[in-house]
């Protein structure tokens, strides 16, 4: 259900944003016309991209937390390194809600809810989901499932859309459009075919072996999966009907992990604290702070760095940075090895007024985990928190020499601009942030706030006036697009 959940995904969005909805209901022809004809990798990333520009902007239930976004990535671009196109471009995200799914949209979009992150018993379970997701997009299993079954229709689009609204827990989206679907031919268009399954199983296992995982991990979660459906009857977890999980598919995964040699596979200590961290993340902090101490108490924990780490997190959402440090400092003594232990740290020292502390401890831990773009954003905010923008704004700057489209980074720059006073640069800088997130007419709108700021040189302000005749070409010739799809 991977691809057409994405285009689920896009008209959930359409029918809960009612009129900026426009925008997604102009593309769905042009996915119609698409499947009709063949899937370019660029039409297919652009589809992609869009969709998930939207779900980060207007889903409220996507993770926008950088520990969790730097993690999954990291796993899944192990993975990536591993398969059948190991330069591919993927981006992994995640969306908070219990119920257990997993979700490759076109151009590599894929996405992973945290009830299958707390479900997973170990790290080489969520592999063997990732893996079997990367199998769908190298397979290219969405486009040949659409073509299969020649689903351009608007309505059948909507139907495909009840996959991805009943992984979501509490959505009105997904009660009205299963009422105004016919539920029982939802189910055979929903699911991926057998093959595709079985397919993206055995290219999944190849991966996973190949990046060094148990492969038995991907058996046991599916294993575990088929018994919640039998407590579930006929709600079966929604990963379940997108992924249909016969007899045959489980007997598969068996007979090739029996005859793979047995290796066993300690999990990473970021996989525990990402966990630590989404359960400290949900409910009250009084609940979660008693909830860790009592685990620790109790010495139940799978990961006694983790349980600490989720207490610490716990109590600086309490906004109790004293027993937050005296937390953290029980557990850098155990001298844990993570960019997520030291971003905390910062945060903590920060909380209790010692910003320079803070400024120290980011300074170090990105010189020994430079990739990590937690510590980059924090310690970007810290130095702005700190007024030294100057500084801010170098490090912001070297940065985005090595990521040039992380949107975050230009609207970090545009607040340091805003801090200093500099409109011009504030309002230009934000244009880039939105255009990164596909929002081309606040892009416009942006520098033409720029070209009236009135504080930029000569040079500046022609730059400006570059960029602003640059985007409104693009706009036009959006325009030019739209009406001939139309017509
Ligand atoms: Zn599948």
């Amino acid at each position: 259900m991977i691809r057409v959940t994405c285009a689920a995904v896009s008209l959930a969005i359409a029918v809960s944003l009612g009129s900026s909805s426009s925008l997604l209901a102009d593309e769905l022809p042009e996915l119609g016309d698409a499947a009709r004809a063949d899937f370019s990798p660029q039409l297919e990333y652009q589809i992609g991209q869009r969709i998930f520009n939207d779900i980060r902007l207007h889903e409220s239930s996507y993770v926008d937390d950088p520990d969790v976004t730097d993690y999954v990535n990291l796993l899944g671009g192990r993975l990536v390194a591993a398969s059948s196109n190991p330069a591919g471009d993927f981006r992994f995200f995640v969306i908070r809600d219990n119920a257990i799914n997993a979700f490759a949209m076109f151009g590599g979009f894929i996405g992973v809810n945290t009830g299958t992150l707390l479900t997973a018993q170990s790290e080489s379970e969520l592999a063997g989901v990732l893996a079997h997701e990367i199998s769908h997009v190298t397979q290219s299993h969405l486009a040949r499932q659409i073509a299969r079954e020649k689903q351009s229709s608007i309505a059948t689009m909507i139907t495909m859309a009840v996959g991805v609204l009943a992984a979501r827990s509490n959505s009105q989206v997904a009660s009205a459009a299963i009422a105004s679907a016919q539920a029982g031919s939802i189910q055979a268009q929903l699911a991926y075919s057998r093959d595709f399954e079985r397919e993206a199983d055995r290219v999944g296992f190849q991966t996973m072996s190949k990046a060094g995982y148990d492969v038995h991990g991907m058996g046991d979660f599916f294993g575990r999966l088929q018994q919640a459906g039998r407590l579930y009857e006929n709600n079966a977890p929604v990963y379940m009907r997108s992924h249909p999980l016969t007899v045959e598919r489980m007997s598969d995964m068996e007979s090739r992990a029996q005859s793979a040699p047995y290796r066993q596979v300690a999990d990473s200590l970021d996989f525990h604290l990402v966990r630590a961290k989404l359960r400290a993340q949900a409910g009250t902090p009084g609940e979660k702070i008693s909830e860790f101490r009592r685990q620790l108490r109790e010495k139940k924990t799978a990961s006694e760095a983790a349980t600490r780490y989720g207490l610490a997190y716990a109590l600086l959402r309490a906004k109790d940075a004293a027993a937050a440090q005296k937390e953290i400092d029980a557990l850098l003594a155990l001298k844990p090895s993570s960019p997520m232990i030291a971003g905390l740290a910062a945060e903590i020292r920060a909380a209790g007024g010692d910003r320079a502390g803070a400024l120290t401890i980011y300074r170090n831990a990105l010189q020994r985990y430079p990739q990590s773009k937690a510590l980059v954003y924090g310690y970007a905010e810290a130095l702005l928190d700190g007024r030294q923008y100057q500084e801010g704004l170098r490090f912001i700057d070297s940065q985005l020499q090595l990521y040039s489209s992380d949107y975050k980074l230009y609207a970090l720059q545009a607040k340091t601009f805003a801090a200093l006073g500099k409109r011009l640069q504030q309002h230009r800088a934000q244009a880039e942030s939105y255009l990164l997130l596909g929002q081309l007419a606040p892009a416009v709108e942006q520098l033409q706030y720029a070209q009236q700021a009135g504080d930029g040189n000569f040079f500046e302000q022609s730059q400006v006036d570059a960029r602003l005749r640059e985007l409104r070409k693009r706009q036009m010739d959006e325009e030019k697009e739209k009406k001939k799809s139309g017509s």
